[in-house]
């Protein structure tokens, strides 16, 4: 956690991010920086077993407690090594996954694409991703203002209580 918010501090982007799960780190008396594992395999396994989750972190398990406590949100989900493939198989089908083009998830991925209920949008460069990314982007706050559209032209401005059904009597 020491590196990378050092990192994004340092390039002034720490504000643009509300989480940042990663393996914990510290600095130890000779001041080296040292890493430890985010998920404590020596005592007990973090119990995933798509088998493609290195032992020292599950990223689908964090993936489903951002699932859990975050609703309804939509989740685009960039990455390229083997653990990103576990967490893509969280996604939901409004969700998208962008895996890097010839990296160890997307091979995984195209094994077999439709265990992947996310849409699924490759990349190959920076350039590439930053387009894709914000096009993505876009289809989601699009998508959000037409459903705020039409939710509040659905709402009656005034409720007919005639209309409301009535409890039927069961016949004995
Ligand atoms: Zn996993």
């Amino acid at each position: 956690m020491f590196f990378i918010e050092t990192m994004l501090k340092h390039l002034g982007l720490r504000e643009y991010f509300s989480e940042i799960n990663t393996n914990p780190s510290f600095v130890d008396e000779q001041g080296r920086l040292r890493i430890q594992p985010y998920h404590d395999f020596k005592n007990s396994s973090h119990g995933c077993t798509t088998g493609t989750c290195p032992p020292n972190m599950c990223k689908g398990l964090i993936i489903e407690r951002i699932q859990a406590s975050e609703g309804n949100k939509r989740i685009i989900y960039l990455g390229d090594g083997a653990g990103d493939y576990c967490p893509s198989l969280k996604l939901k089908e409004s969700d998208f996954m962008m895996p890097r083009k010839n990296f160890p998830v997307w091979d995984l991925i195209s094994n077999n694409p439709l265990l992947i209920k996310a849409k699924i949008h490759e990349w190959s460069d920076g350039e590439e991703f930053e387009k894709v990314l914000l096009s993505l982007i876009d289809t989601i706050s699009t998508d959000e203002k037409s459903a705020f559209t039409s939710t509040y032209l659905k709402m009656p401005s005034t409720i007919d209580v005639s209309a409301i059904p009535k409890v039927l009597p069961v016949q004995q």
